[in-house]
């Protein structure tokens, strides 16, 4: 009896401080599948930021594991790996999937639509975190933005288009809806993964390609194989998505929850900012490194049809599908809002300061 108790003591203190610390302790290991290649900054880096802050907070117990498109062989299959649960995790683009609702497109970005900091806005303060939900819940995904391109440019051309004659029949890699647009005026288009994307324009497979813009497109090797490099009107603000299986996820202790939603934000963010940096950078050293590039914009005619296709698409697919009405007129209507306040401050800003 005498010896009994200290070692009841010792036994309830031990079994006291490891339910205390189990549940931070827990090691738990994830995997993430992503549409991109290992080298595809500000991409890739991207999620590599977020498992490492996973990591970090976790001092060492959450790991992730991040496989490319070279490892899983199916770029585009992010959304049904994530589903199935074969990844707990996946980045990858949501206008990848309007094959299954082009309800997923508006959270991508939509042509001729808001800027970055606009739709940051709607996302965060404006319903668009709730109706992102709302169309991934069916799927058993939990969607998070996953980080902006900025502004991406129109595409590389081999030949010039100086008018609507010369997008019958061309040859075009370009995802999402703004494929069906150019489709509408012509353009036979595919959407080639970002592995394949050189090859394809420079056997000729395709006749022109967008990607994203100066910093990954130079990367890709396109001012080699393709001269024109136009302006952009389909992806203002291209957010990608963090994609992650709702049932991996309730299963996590809330901790993890936690610190997983995070560094989702923050890798989200510095992506946003690597990307407008590496932009910026490749473009200041554009004509003294691809002198053959010439820059352009869609001449006003094309411009004016690809505005007015656009316009026409978006109603005919509101009128068929609710869903997707209700996140465009969400989009529509804080954009009624902020766009007066983009006027006044960059916008004027801009027009008043920059030279001629
Ligand atoms: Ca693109």
């Amino acid at each position: 009896m005498r010896f009994r108790t200290p070692l009841l003591l010792a036994g309830l203190l031990a079994g006291l401080t490891l339910s205390l610390s189990l549940h931070a302790q827990e090691r738990i290991r994830w995997k993430l599948a992503m549409t991109w290649g290992p080298n595809a900054a500000p991409l890739s880096t991207t999620v590599e930021k977020m498992a490492d802050l996973v990591a970090d907070m976790s001092e060492g117990n959450f790991i992730i594991r991040v496989d490319p498109a070279s490892r899983h062989k199916s770029p585009f299959g992010i959304f049904d790996f994530v589903k199935m649960g074969q990844y707990e995790m996946g980045h990858t683009a949501s206008y990848y999937y309007i094959g299954k609702d082009m309800a997923f497109q508006p959270f991508t970005t939509m042509p001729f639509g808001m800027t970055v900091p606009e739709q940051y806005g709607w996302f965060y303060h404006g319903g668009g975190l709730e109706l992102m939900a709302e169309v991934y819940e069916p799927e058993g995904l939990l969607a998070f933005p996953g980080g902006n391109t900025g502004n991406q440019m129109g595409g590389w051309f081999r030949e010039e288009i100086e008018s609507l004659e010369d997008l019958q029949g061309l040859r075009m890699r370009v995802p999402g809806f703004a494929g069906r647009v150019l489709s509408g005026l012509g353009v036979n288009v595919t959407n080639i993964p970002p592995g394949e994307l050189y090859t394809a324009l420079n056997t000729g497979t395709i006749d022109a390609a967008e990607w994203v813009g100066p910093d990954m497109d130079f990367r890709m090797g396109f001012p080699e194989i393709a001269d024109y490099y136009y302006t952009g009107w389909h992806e203002p603000a291209s957010e990608v998505q963090f994609l992650v299986n709702a049932e991996a996820f309730a299963e996590l202790p809330r901790e993890y929850q936690a610190i997983l939603q995070t560094a989702i934000r923050l890798a989200a963010f510095d992506m946003y900012v690597r990307a407008y940096h590496r932009n910026a950078d490749a473009w200041r050293r554009m004509a003294e490194e691809h002198p053959n590039v010439e820059v352009r914009t869609f001449p006003g005619p094309v411009l004016a049809e690809l505005r007015a296709e656009t316009a026409r698409l978006v109603e005919e697919e509101k009128a068929g599908n609710p869903l997707f009405a209700r996140i465009v007129e969400s989009k529509e209507a804080y954009l009624e809002q902020a766009r007066d306040w983009t006027r006044m401050s960059d916008y004027l800003y801009l027009q008043d300061n920059l030279e001629e």
